[in-house]
C-alpha cells in the first residue's frame, strides 16, 4: 500500500502574538512546527504501514526551510518525502494549494499508485479544512472527512472502513480505495523517533520538486495568480469589558445559591425587579 500524507509547516500559534499598536501579528522569532493535525495523519499512516506493509510519502509545500517538518517525519518513519518549493507558489490560497498538491500527488502516481491520501483536518494558522477536500475533487478520489478512527483495511478488494463523527453521533463509513483522508485530533497518540531514526532522518535524500517537476504548467492556477482570496482586514478582537465574577452562596443549597444571584441581578438592574414585580401583581 502506498500512503501519501500531506504536511504543513506552521508557526507555533501557542507562541504568536498580536502587536498592541498595529494589530498585526509578530511572527519574528516564533518556531516552526509541523501543523499537530497532520501528525495524528501520519501516525495513522504508520500505524497502518506496520499493520499492511507498504510506503509512506510525505509532502509538503512550502519555503525551503520547511524541509524540517519533512525531516521530521522521516524520523518517525515515512520513506520519501518531497518538499514542494517554488517562488512561483507563495501567495497561494487554498484554491491554489490544493491544486498545487494535487499536481504533486497526481505526478507521484506516475511513479508508483497511490492508495491513501491523509490530511489533517485543518491547520492551526489558516484554519480552513478546504485543502483536503480540495486534493480529493481535483484527483476524483474518495473523501473521508472528520475521521476520528481507521479500522480495517482490505488491500485486495480495494476498501476501508473508517469512524467519521458527525453531528450527535459517530458515522462507520466503508469506501473504495483510492481515497483521502482528513484526520482528526487525538484519533492516536505518536510514536517517538529514536535518536538513530533522526539521524537516518537527516540524512535521507530529499526530493524537491519546482512548479516544472511537479508537472505543473499553468501557472495561472498557482501561487498568488492563481488565488481569488482577497484579505480586506486584519484586527485582533477587542478584549471585553465584562468580567467574570465568581459567586459563593452562603450555604451552599441551590436555593440559596438562586437567591444570592437574583439579589446581586436585581441590585445592578432595580428596574429588572420592578418589572417582574408589576408582571406578577
Ligand atoms: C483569508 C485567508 C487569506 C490568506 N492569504 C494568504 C496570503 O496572502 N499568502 C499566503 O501565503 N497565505 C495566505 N493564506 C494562507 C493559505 O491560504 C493557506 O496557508 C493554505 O492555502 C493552506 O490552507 P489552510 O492552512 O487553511 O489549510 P487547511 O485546509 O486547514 O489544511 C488541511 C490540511 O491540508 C494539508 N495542507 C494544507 N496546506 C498544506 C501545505 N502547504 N503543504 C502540505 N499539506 C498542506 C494538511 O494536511 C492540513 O492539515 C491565507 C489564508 C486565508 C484563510
Amino acid at each position: 500500500m502506498h500512503t501519501v500524507v500531506c504536511i504543513k509547516q506552521v508557526p507555533d500559534s501557542a507562541q504568536i502574538r498580536v502587536h498592541p499598536v498595529t494589530n498585526t501579528i509578530m511572527r519574528q522569532g516564533v518556531p516552526a512546527i509541523v501543523n499537530p493535525y497532520d501528525l495524528y495523519a501520519l501516525e495513522e499512516a504508520l500505524r497502518l504501514k506496520d499493520r499492511y506493509g507498504g510506503r509512506i510519502t510525505v509532502l509538503c509545500m512550502g519555503p525551503p526551510q520547511a524541509e524540517a517538518a519533512l525531516r521530521k517525519a522521516l524520523s518517525f518513519g515515512a520513506d520519501d518525502a518531497i518538499l514542494l518549493t517554488d517562488r512561483a507558489f507563495a501567495g497561494a490560497d487554498t484554491l491554489a494549494t490544493s491544486y498545487a498538491l494535487a499536481a504533486a500527488i497526481a505526478r507521484i502516481r506516475e511513479d508508483m499508485p497511490v492508495d491513501l491520501v491523509f490530511a489533517g483536518k485543518q491547520t492551526i494558522d489558516g484554519d480552513t479544512a478546504q485543502v483536503g477536500p480540495g486534493i480529493a475533487t481535483r484527483l476524483g478520489l474518495q473523501l473521508l472527512t472528520y475521521v476520528s478512527a481507521v479500522g480495517e483495511v482490505d488491500p485486495e478488494n480495494r476498501r476501508i472502513i473508517v469512524q467519521r463523527r458527525a453531528e450527535g453521533g459517530v458515522q462507520v463509513l466503508e469506501t473504495a480505495l483510492p481515497c483521502l483522508i482528513t484526520v482528526l485530533e487525538g484519533l492516536n497518540e505518536m510514536r517517538f523517533a529514536t535518536m538513530a531514526d533522526m539521524f537516518r532522518a537527516a540524512r535521507h535524500p530529499l526530493t524537491v520538486w519546482d512548479r516544472e517537476a511537479a508537472g505543473i504548467e499553468d501557472i495561472t492556477k498557482i501561487g498568488l495568480k492563481g488565488s481569488p482570496t482577497v484579505v480586506s482586514k486584519v484586527f485582533a478582537p477587542r478584549p471585553r469589558t465584562t468580567r467574570a465574577e465568581l459567586i459563593e452562596a452562603q450555604s451552599g443549597q441551590p436555593n440559596d445559591l438562586a437567591d444570592t444571584l437574583l439579589a446581586k441581578l436585581f441590585t445592578k438592574h432595580p428596574q429588572l425587579g420592578r418589572q417582574i414585580v408589576r408582571r406578577s401583581s
